[in-house]
């Protein structure tokens, strides 16, 4: 399993095939506590939803297919 860099606050993903910065189809695993809420005629609804823990498993680029091909660049307007 290929390790997705994760995008800070100074820095976004870009395709390292094709360019793409905006487009992605995110595999992600994640562990979470619902609290869940049924109405009087048994019909759940999730009021409240923690994240335990989560993982980005894998990064598909939305224009040209590129699996796990991300990497990390600075954001327009950010100072280096
Ligand atoms: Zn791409």
């Amino acid at each position: 399993m290929t390790t997705v860099p994760q995008p800070t606050a100074e820095t976004r993903w870009r395709c390292a095939l094709c360019g793409n910065l905006t487009r992605f189809d995110v595999t992600r695993s994640s562990k979470v506590v619902e609290y869940v809420h049924l109405d009087l005629a048994g019909e759940p609804k999730v009021e409240e939803r923690e994240v335990l823990s989560e993982t980005i498993e894998s990064v598909r680029c939305r224009w040209c297919n590129a699996v796990d091909q991300i990497e990390l660049v600075d954001k327009p307007g950010v100072e280096s």
